[in-house]
């Protein structure tokens, strides 16, 4: 009776260990990220201490050159962990940019 009971419990800690790295997998998909994020509002606070805009006034360093970037390639938009719940331009830039590699 023992042994069936701390195998029932065994395999209940076994099913919530699985369950959440799975949940904290899907949950940082960036395709789905970018699907459901907002753009960032030019006017946030966030956005105007950071100096964002969603065009870069140089081409050659921009959202999608920089390393906090974590949108898909070729997408026009993605997350940046700078502005939580929002997605940044791809052709954006803010003042804490910082170039890959
Ligand atoms: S840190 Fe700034 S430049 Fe880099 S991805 Fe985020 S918003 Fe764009």
């Amino acid at each position: 009776m023992i042994d069936k009971n701390r195998r029932k419990m065994m395999g209940m800690f076994g099913a919530g260990a699985v369950a959440v790295p799975l949940t904290a997998v899907v949950g940082t998909l960036p395709s789905r990220a970018q699907d459901t994020l907002p753009a960032v509002d030019p006017e946030s606070a966030q956005a105007s201490a950071l100096q964002y805009v969603a065009e870069s006034p140089d081409p050659a360093t921009n959202c999608a050159n920089c390393t906090l970037y974590q949108g898909a390639e070729g997408e026009e938009m993605g997350p940046c962990p700078l502005f939580p719940g929002s997605s940044v331009h791809a052709a954006g830039w803010c003042s804490a940019y910082v170039p890959m590699g």
